[in-house]
């Protein structure tokens, strides 16, 4: 079984989700005593949210390209980003190591374009949302992205920052998601990304009409599959 090493704590919350997901895959795969070898790097979410705020994305792929060095030379195979947001200086990361690094928005297009989805909807930070790096990388895969009005991302977005990064799940937010879907439905989205860690664990399945497409999930299982490949 190869190493995965994981750039996380953006937040903690979702990379102790990450971690019980790899885990499970893993016994559920080899059985036994099996657990994912893994290194986890995880960082203080106060620096790279104070870079996101200044929109200073030089010093977050600075920092993020010199711990996914840390992590190669600490015996990693492969890497993983486990957020999307900061997927923006994921270039910073590849040039930076030798390794094979799984795009988060890979995973998630992989099982976009598997259940026949076209259109999708996008959920995350105003970063994710806003900026392009995200629906081109989904656009690079022949899958076409909407992302919720100027209102809903604000409410998306909010709500990542103000709760769901605490730890903080409430009804309501909930609700609010649900609604924000539905508008995306509306507007054609035939299924949606959950396209920020933490979301998985306010939505899932069984909340909205059309299918969802959980990121740390699928991350999870696109970096399981690549570290029990032959
Ligand atoms: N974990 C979130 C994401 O997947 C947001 C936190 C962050 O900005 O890294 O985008």
């Amino acid at each position: 079984m190869k190493t995965i090493g994981v750039l996380g704590g953006m937040s903690w919350e979702s990379s102790l989700e990450w971690y019980r997901l790899a885990n499970e895959r893993v016994a559920a795969r080899l059985g036994g005593y099996h657990s994912a070898r893994v290194i986890l790097d995880s960082l203080d979410f106060a620096e790279i949210e104070a870079m996101q705020a200044r929109d200073d994305w030089d010093a977050a792929g600075g920092l993020l390209a010199d711990r996914a060095r840390a992590l190669e030379n600490a015996g990693a195979d492969l890497l993983v980003l486990a957020t999307n947001t900061m997927h923006l200086v994921a270039d910073r990361i590849t040039d930076a190591v030798g390794i094979p690094f799984l795009h988060i928005a890979d995973a998630a297009g992989a099982a976009v374009s598997a259940a026949g989805v076209e259109t999708v909807g996008l959920l995350g930070t105003a970063f994710t949302m806003e900026k392009p790096f995200y629906a081109e990388r989904l656009a690079a895969q022949g899958i076409r992205t909407i992302v919720p009005e100027a209102d809903d991302r604000r409410t998306v977005h909010d709500i990542i920052y103000g709760e769901l990064v605490h730890g903080v799940v409430r009804d309501e937010s909930r609700r609010s998601y649900v609604e924000v879907v539905d508008r995306l439905i509306a507007r054609g989205a035939q299924g949606v990304i959950l396209g920020c860690t933490e979301i998985e664990l306010l939505l899932s399945a069984g909340d909205v009409s059309v299918p969802v497409f959980p990121t740390t999930a699928l991350h999870v299982d696109a970096a399981v599959d690549a570290a029990l490949a032959d």
